[in-house]
């Protein structure tokens, strides 16, 4: 794991390091308060050490800052002090840091609560990760497409552009599961998760919804671009059936496409990329509709269901 050392004194860094050393962490250095921040903003390290006395700006102000920031609010710091005075200690640790070690240092104590503090932070990295993903799929899940497509908003409220939502619905999901049963119906939310996401470019995220619906999020993409994509995505479901003891298992889906042309927040989006999505089903589900009409035939050759 990555720590960070701010310190105005070379010495102290030099010793600090040396403690750190053979435990294996990748150790940055800092010789002051502002060059800190930076490093934090630039490295994202899983822990600061952060000296309370420097002359350009003081450990606790640097502190007070990374808390502010979405960017390094989470990363945990340990103050290192020379002086062992209990406001001290009590204003560090009210201002977010985790830990608080007197100079000069026991290289044993330090060693040891820099380990306590990696292990926290790595549990929480673990939890952070665990609560954006969906267990069956593997795919960003609900929590995070909300989280991307705020993202994916402010940044169109800044720079203009364009904006499109794809809502997926698998086709007679129901019928899979009470024919095959569950576990095969488990495998056909994968197998058409992986189709999704394979068929994303980079700047693409494709999410679980919920059920056996998705949402691919497509930045700076019109709401026609994003209809050719769905019909891709559409045909590349379609076109290979899920082979289960010998038998094929039919797949399709039913797709709604937004832009963001006309509509005021991504809840909007969502809601009419939905809305869209329920039109292709009406239309006789594997197609592709947009809440925007007037788009031209997708420019990719409609498969046979
Ligand atoms: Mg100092």
């Amino acid at each position: 794991m990555k720590v960070l050392i701010v310190d105005d004194s070379a010495d102290a860094l030099a010793v600090a390091k040396t403690r750190l050393a053979h435990e294996g962490h990748e150790i940055l250095c800092a010789g002051g308060g502002k060059e800190g921040l930076e490093a934090a903003g630039r490295e994202n390290p899983d822990l600061i050490l952060l000296d309370v006395d420097m002359p350009d700006m003081n450990g606790f102000e640097v502190c007070r800052r990374l808390k502010q920031e979405a960017a390094t609010c989470s990363i945990p710091v340990i103050f290192l002090s020379g002086s062992g005075d209990i406001d001290d200690r009590i204003k560090g640790l009210d201002l977010g840091a985790v830990d608080f070690v007197t100079k000069p240092f026991d290289a044993f104590e330090l060693r040891a609560r820099v380990r306590a503090a990696l292990r926290t932070k790595h549990l929480q990295d673990l939890l952070l990760k665990y609560a954006l993903i969906d267990p069956l799929t593997e795919l960003p899940n609900r929590r995070a497409l909300d989280e991307r497509l705020a993202q994916e908003w402010a940044r169109l409220l800044r720079h203009g552009g364009h904006l499109s939502v794809i809502m997926a619905d698998i086709d007679h999901f129901k019928d899979v599961n009470d024919r095959f049963g569950h576990p095969v119906g488990d495998e056909v939310l994968r197998r058409v998760a992986r189709l999704l996401a394979d068929g994303c470019r980079e700047t693409d995220m494709a999410s679980r919804y919920g059920g056996e619906e998705f949402v691919v999020v497509a930045p700076e993409t019109t709401v026609q671009a994003a209809a050719d994509f769905a019909d891709r995505l559409r045909v590349s479901i379609c076109l290979r059936p899920l082979e289960v003891e010998g038998k094929a298992v039919e797949v399709s889906a039913s797709f709604g496409v937004a832009g963001n042309e006309g509509l005021t927040s991504p809840e909007d989006m969502i809601q009419a990329a939905d809305q869209a999505m329920y039109r292709a089903k009406s239309a006789g589900r594997n197609c592709v509709k947009a809440h925007q009409e007037n788009l031209q035939a997708p420019k990719v050759p409609q498969a046979t269901p």
